[in-house]
């Protein structure tokens, strides 16, 4: 069995079709699905979703592309529903140095907010990066310690250098592999894939994006997470159960699911 750690199941393209694309899930030996929720609209059917799935919890946040357009208005309503115990974690916030579609000091300033917020209500953090680990990390280290320790939480969709991923691993974080571990060009991922022990790796599609080799051009869903895990299986010279199960143990630890 095996656990979507990011998919965005309650996106307008995807919504229309939810209940097939969670059947097809299931048939694919996807136990659980962790949504996350970029906005009101999809954290309202995230919410309704969850009463019919139990099996799929919600994660919300304003992604750093959206925080100048949204951000403030949407902060207190994501707020709300993390105190009322609607979520799983906060997320996806971080920073985007590579789209850039929010100036960096709104970016930051939001990534503190919602870390701030997961420490109030113990919660992870699901974190989106591009080309700013830098200031990641920077921000990770002063505002987001307990006890002398960082917090828990998810680098979602790696797609870093080495370097990178160890800086992940040394804050005791998970690091999230998506279909981009199967396209052909990418085998620096592979090699990432190939170092991170076994018991900090998650899977995930991010769906409607990012589908695997196999299905490029086509829209995601979390039926095609197999062949994410089958390739990082192959990295590792592992067998597809065991990176399935040490996968959706993972995930259920982070995300304290039981
Ligand atoms: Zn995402």
């Amino acid at each position: 069995m095996f656990i979507d750690s990011h998919a965005h199941i309650t996106a307008n393209s995807v919504f229309a079709h939810v209940d097939s694309l969670l059947e097809r899930a299931q048939v694919a030996g996807v136990e659980s699905v962790i949504n996350i929720c970029t906005d009101v609209a999809t954290l309202q059917r995230g919410v309704e979703l969850v009463k019919k799935y139990p099996w799929v919890h919600n994660v919300a946040a304003t992604t750093p592309h959206d925080v100048e357009k949204e951000g403030e208005a949407v902060f207190p309503i994501m707020e709300a529903h993390a105190r009322q115990g609607a979520l799983v974690a906060v997320g996806e916030t971080g920073l985007d140095y590579f789209h850039h579609h929010s100036p960096v000091e709104l970016q930051k300033h939001f990534l503190r907010r919602y870390l701030t917020l997961a420490l109030a209500c113990r919660l992870p953090v699901v974190i989106h990066c591009r080309e700013a680990f830098a200031d990641l990390f920077a921000i990770l280290d002063s505002d987001y310690v307990v006890d002398g320790q960082l917090a828990p939480g998810v680098l979602h969709c790696f797609t870093g250098t080495e370097a990178e991923a160890e800086g992940v691993l040394a804050r005791g974080w998970y690091l999230s592999l998506s279909g981009i571990v199967t396209f052909k060009k990418s085998e620096t991922l592979r090699v990432v894939a190939k170092m991170v022990p076994l018991d900090r790796l998650l899977i995930e599609t991010d769906t409607p994006y990012l589908a695997p080799q196999s299905r490029r051009g086509s829209q995601n869903e979390p039926a095609f997470l197999p062949e994410t895990a089958a390739v990082i299986a192959a990295a590792k010279g592992l067998t597809l159960e065991e990176v399935a199960q040490a996968t959706t143990a993972n995930a259920r630890r982070l995300f304290n699911l039981f």
